[in-house]
């Protein structure tokens, strides 16, 4: 035992900062013998690796204790170490559906932009804003500009915790362990709840720890549910033909999510927060609703596309966000006609128009 005092919290939880993202070292109540549990790789940029493990070291761990990491969903920013761990001879663990995409890598990413502009399209987007997002994307650099002088460098390496100071890489690996709804990890004396909580990605999950006192248990987030924003719904297909409607689903789980009695919150973005489960579902639902009540309210006068939906949310929207708008919008489309508030209608050449139903 040492006498420093310790970085963990009242529930042993170490958070650990790497630019935007926050992941969580879980030790056994010992961790020499019975190791230590991460929730997300961590993302992969210069400089990430070291980071992280000076922050275990500064706790008292070391990465060779780490036996296994849990994947909360496969975002090159949560799962970019993920091989770099499987190295250090930590088992992988997460939904295999979703770990699968991640392994195709830019295969995957490319046909999903191209199923993506078709949808955008057919949904009313104008062919020449489109053209330009697609040119911006196509000719966006894989790394940043150079040369670039060393001081230059420097403030771009400076630890920030609001973003990621080096381009992220992402390694493809596979799963040591498969993991179903209800899964229990144990590391040690820690039990940890696999939930299957798709939605932000299509085999997206969060962790549950059960309280091991009156202190309340603990919910390992990821991406599901974050203290100040409000997750942004992606664009995915299943196939050509076959969209996954993200948003719904994404409701459905954090509701879900609620009945589990999780106080603590561990998110994936922004500092842990004691008590703060409720408050922060609490948040994200009502500010779904009202902007679902608003798409409502576009479509009192006749019809729309959902581009023009869109245009209407937001009037000045710059070219360079209009793909996460659209997603957004298309997102609270989808809940509205799941409910059946809201009609969608395709016409021959495949164009999409909302109406109000009756
Ligand atoms: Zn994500």
């Amino acid at each position: 035992m040492t006498d420093r005092p310790s970085l963990l919290d009242d529930r042993r939880v170490l958070p650990i900062a790497l630019g935007a993202n926050w992941i969580y070292a879980l030790p056994a109540a010992d961790p020499a013998r019975d190791g230590v549990l991460l929730i997300d790789a961590g993302p992969d940029y210069d400089g990430a690796w070291e980071a992280l493990v000076a922050q275990l070291h500064a706790a008292g761990l070391n990465p060779s204790q780490v036996r296994t990491v849990l994947i909360t969903h496969a975002h090159l920013d949560h799962c970019g170490l993920a091989q770099r761990w499987q190295q250090q001879g930590a088992q992988l663990a997460g939904s295999a559906d979703e770990v699968s995409r991640f392994l195709l890598g830019d295969r995957v990413a490319r046909h999903q932009a191209d199923l993506v502009v078709r949808f955008m399209l057919e949904a009313g987007v104008p062919a020449d804003k489109l053209e330009q997002i697609i040119r911006r994307r196509r000719d966006r650099p894989a790394s940043p500009p150079r040369p670039e002088s060393p001081d230059q460098r420097a403030a771009r390496q400076r630890p920030s915790r609001e973003r990621w100071p080096d381009v992220l890489r992402g390694t493809p690996f596979q799963l040591d362990r498969e993991l179903a709804d209800g899964d229990e990890i144990v590391v040690g004396d820690r039990r940890l709840r696999f939930i299957a909580a798709p939605g932000h990605t299509p085999g997206n999950a969060v962790y549950l720890e059960e309280a091991q006192d009156a202190a309340g248990a603990s919910l390992f987030s990821g991406d599901q549910l974050l203290p100040h924003i409000t997750p942004n719904p992606g664009l995915h297909f299943h196939s050509r033909t076959q969209r996954f409607r993200s948003l719904p689903a994404y409701t459905r789980s954090l509701e879900r999510i609620a009945t589990l009695g999780a106080q603590h919150l561990y998110p994936g973005h922004g500092e842990p927060r004691d008590g703060s489960v409720q408050d922060a579902i609490d948040r994200t639902l009502s500010h779904h609703t009202k902007r679902q009540q608003r798409v409502l309210h576009f479509l009192r006068d006749g019809p729309l596309s959902p581009y023009q939906v869109l245009a209407k949310f937001f009037p000045h929207l710059p070219d360079a966000r209009l793909w996460q708008a659209f997603a957004e919008v298309i997102g609270h489309i989808d809940a509205l006609v799941e409910r059946g508030e809201v009609v969608e209608e395709e016409s021959e050449s495949g164009e999409r128009t909302l109406r109000r139903p009756g």
